[in-house]
Parts: structure tokens; C-alpha cells; sequence
């Protein structure tokens, strides 16, 4: 069906749906894009017309042909204007539970039986948006990463009714139409990227909390990992509520290993929010931002923070390390992807896929396998464990994931030589 999709329509015209659209219009499909108000609308398309410039301006299009793909764009605030029969729709309205089931509803209503309906949300429920429609066999999630019209990696997710072959249909149309790394995801709290994105930031601020390390040695350590920025400088970037926002829901579906730092707590009371607010872990300011040379300055009300944070600690046992390994901030992010892997949510094959793509570590995570081998990984772990009390709440951030301790128990060292030695069709995960 990829070479079916000849028409789309986008819902919301903000930040992801005007990316969106932009990719969809690129690869020649008609698209529709619809918001709540004239202005809106016009916002949304002026913005994918900057995008098409500056492909014009890097030579990847010529004026003529960005012109002709910007017209196949059409902006609209009324559902009747979307034809019946489009191939299929993405919704990136906004991330309210309430305002994404009435778009379901009304589009269900609005489309031709064929038409397939995706929801770009970061963590809403794929299979309770479908469950409003009469054709929950053909939504699910579309997940494009920020910028969608630059990043490669999309996370497509079934919910638990989707047809198989509307998910390979998908599958296909982003990898062939519009050039995209799709990635099969099953649906769970975070998707897979977030997922394992937060346990790193969060641990990233419990070593910021013991206070032995600053936050340029911490980012500095990432970067020499692979990592495109440190963690810090990616709280202070993408926002420390919106992180706080992710790690609440990921603590409140996941329980005690996503706990949030104190820290992170304190600085959203104090709202030391990042870029936005002129200072997070750094300060900030226009001028400095956009100057790649400038040193970083951090935040001179850092330590205040932090004193806060350390009062509200109380009795949680500490790391007494005076060394900082990069492994202290990577083994959460490795051990997430294990538990993932032992809930069959993603495939071996394609977790360094997503996480090249996704947050830009080339060199990818499971790869640590590789190098070191799961037995190593596994010590790794269970020595942060145990400095953290073994059985303790805190501890509970390094409890290994079962598979780990299955697979190294079977003296597999890593997932190629696993995936060598067996059916590759098998997924790796026990059931
Ligand atoms: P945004 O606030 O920039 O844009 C949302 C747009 O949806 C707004 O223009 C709003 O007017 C419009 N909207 C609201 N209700 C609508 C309705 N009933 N019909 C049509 N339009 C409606 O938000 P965003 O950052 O583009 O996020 C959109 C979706 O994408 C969310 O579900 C978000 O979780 C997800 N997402 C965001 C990011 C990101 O980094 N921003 C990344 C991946 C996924």
C-alpha cells in the first residue's frame, strides 16, 4: 500500500503537524491540514513553507519543484474539507486525552471505511483512541520524533486490536515513501525511546544530587559515550517541566525504578525550567545559545538547589563512589532496553536502530553487549545495586531485568551471537 497512499490529511498544524505534513507532501502525497482557527492554520503553513526554503537554500530542491510540493498542501479549519475517501490520517493535536478521542470520533465518522487512522502522541493509549472508532483494526500510532521533517526515526505501534497488515502497510509507506527508519514498537508506557531515555536523564541528576560531580563533568562524559549532548544540556533544551511531565507518568506506570530526583522536583517549584526561563543545569541567554564556541556558565543558583533537593532526600542510601563512570548513567538506559526486550516490545535487531535515530548514539546501546559482553553489563548493574542498598527503594533504579540474568545464565555474551546461533524470526524475549 505505500505507493497507495496518494492522499493524507494532518490534524493540528503545530509544531509536529506542520513536520509532518512537510514529509507527507514531499513524497507527492495530497495532504490536508487542519487546525481549530484561521490563524493557526496560516502559522502551520508558513512554517512548512520556511522548511521547503531551506531546501531550497541547501540545494536539496530547486524553487520550482519546492513551490510545486508546498502546493500540494491545504490548509483547512473544517472537517468537510478533507476528502472522505484520504488514504489515511495523522492526528498531532494536542496531548489531551479528551480533544484526541472527539477528533477519532469525528474523523470515524468523516472517512471512508479504508482510511486509516494514526495518532502522533507521545504516550497516550494507541488502543483506547481506537477503541472510540468502529475500525479499531485500522488506527495506530505514528510516532515521529521533533523535528519530524529532520528526524529519521519513527516509532509505529499497534494497538491491540491493529490489523498486521495495516502496521506493515505503514511500516512500508515510511520507509519507502517517505524515507523515514521505522520501528515497530508494542504499546507500553514511553514507547521505546522515552522509555529508555529517562531512566539516563533521571540518573543523571541523582549523581548531580550526590554532589560530587558537576554538571559539566557529567555532560562531558556522556558526549565522550556517543551521546549528541549530556543530559543536563538536554533537560535545559527540551524543558525540565516537560522532562518532569514524561518521568511522572513513566514513575506512575512503572513504579520505583523511574522515581524522579529530588532535584528535579525543586527545580519545578522554583521553576528553574531550562532555556526557556534563561537557567537550568547552565544559563542561558540568545546570544550564548546560539554561539556553539561559548563556554558553558552553570547556573550560579545550582547549589541552592541542590541543598533543597539534599533536604528532602532523607534516609535514601547514596553512591560513596568518588569516581564518576559513564556506566552509572548509561546501565539504566541498557537495562530499560533489556526490560523492554523481555516484554517482546521491540526487536533485538532494532533497539540500535531506534536509538541511533532516536537520540543520536550511533554507536548504539545493546552494542555495549558486544564490546563487553551481558555478564559484564550484568555486574555492572548489580555492583550499583548493591551500592545503593541492594533491596532498598533507591536500589531498585539497577535491579537487572530478568532476561539479562536468563541470557548470561545461558552464557549467551551478546544478541548476535543469540541471534546467530537461532531462528532470527524468533523474538528473543522468553514467553
Ligand atoms: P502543538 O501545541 O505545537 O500543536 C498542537 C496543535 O493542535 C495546535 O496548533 C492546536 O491548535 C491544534 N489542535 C488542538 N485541538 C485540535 C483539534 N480538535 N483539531 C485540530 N487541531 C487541533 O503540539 P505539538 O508539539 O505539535 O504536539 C502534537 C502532538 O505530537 C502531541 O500529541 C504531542 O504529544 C506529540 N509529539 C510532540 C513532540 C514534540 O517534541 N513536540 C514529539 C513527538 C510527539
Amino acid at each position: 500500500m505505500s505507493n497507495q497512499v496518494k492522499s493524507a490529511a494532518v490534524i493540528g498544524a503545530g509544531a509536529m503537524g506542520g513536520g509532518i505534513a512537510q514529509v507527507l507532501s514531499q513524497a507527492g502525497i495530497r495532504v490536508f491540514l487542519k487546525d481549530i482557527n484561521e490563524d493557526f492554520v496560516s502559522r502551520g503553513l508558513a512554517n512548512i513553507k520556511k522548511m521547503y526554503d531551506s531546501r531550497v537554500a541547501k540545494e536539496v530542491l530547486t524553487r520550482e519543484k519546492a513551490d510545486e510540493l508546498f502546493a500540494n498542501i491545504k490548509g483547512t479549519t473544517r472537517y468537510e474539507d478533507i476528502d472522505k475517501d484520504v488514504d489515511l490520517v495523522i492526528e498531532a493535536a494536542s496531548e489531551v486525552i479528551d480533544i484526541k478521542l472527539d477528533i477519532f470520533r469525528t474523523l470515524d465518522k468523516h472517512c471512508g471505511p479504508n482510511t486509516i487512522l494514526a495518532s502522533n502522541t507521545s504516550a497516550l493509549s494507541i488502543s483506547q483512541i481506537a477503541s472510540v472508532t468502529t475500525r479499531p483494526e485500522r488506527v495506530l500510532g505514528i510516532h515521529f520524533f521533533n523535528p519530524a521533517q529532520a528526524m529519521k526515526l519513527v516509532e509505529v505501534i499497534p494497538g491491540v486490536k491493529t490489523d498486521k497488515n495495516v502496521v506493515q502497510d505503514i511500516m512500508d509507506l515510511c520507509a519507502t515513501k517517505l524515507g523515514k527508519a521505522p520501528v515497530k514498537v508494542k504499546e507500553c508506557p514511553g514507547f521505546l525511546v522515552n522509555r529508555i531515555l529517562f531512566p539516563y536523564m533521571n540518573e543523571a541528576l541523582y549523581v548531580l544530587q550526590e554532589g560530587k560531580f558537576s554538571p559539566e563533568e557529567i555532560d562531558q562524559k556522556a558526549l565522550e559515550f556517543g551521546l549528541p549532548m549530556g543530559p543536563l544540556t538536554l533537560f535545559d533544551l527540551t524543558g525540565v517541566d516537560i522532562c518532569a511531565h514524561v518521568v511522572d507518568f513513566l514513575y506512575s506506570e512503572y513504579g520505583p525504578r523511574f522515581k524522579p530526583a529530588e532535584l528535579l522536583l525543586v527545580m519545578m517549584e522554583e521553576k528553574v525550567l531550562g532555556q526557556k526561563t534563561g537557567a537550568g543545569f547552565y544559563v542561558h541567554s540568545k546570544d550564548r545559545d546560539r554561539d556553539k564556541n561559548a563556554a558553558k556558565e552553570v547556573n550560579p543558583k545550582l547549589a541552592e538547589l541542590l541543598k533543597k533537593a539534599n533536604a528532602q532526600v532523607k534516609d535514601a542510601p547514596v553512591s560513596k563512589a568518588d569516581k564518576f563512570e559513564v556506566d552509572r548513567i548509561m546501565m539504566p538506559m541498557f537495562n530499560e532496553v533489556m526490560y523492554a526486550l523481555q516484554e517482546d516490545v521491540v526487536a533485538a535487531k532494532d533497539v540500535d536502530t531506534a536509538v541511533a535515530f532516536g537520540l543520536g548514539l550511533k554507536r548504539g546501546i545493546l552494542s555495549l553487549a558486544k564490546e563487553r559482553g551481558l555478564e559484564t553489563c550484568l555486574l555492572q548493574l548489580e555492583k550499583y545495586q548493591s551500592e545503593l542498598g541492594g533491596n532498598t527503594p533507591a536500589a531498585e533504579r539497577f535491579r537487572p531485568a530478568w532476561m539479562l540474568k536468563k541470557l548470561v545464565r545461558a552464557e549467551v555474551h551478546d544478541f548476535d551471537s543469540l541471534e546467530e546461533k537461532c531462528d532470527k524470526k524468533e523474538p528473543v524475549a522468553a514467553k
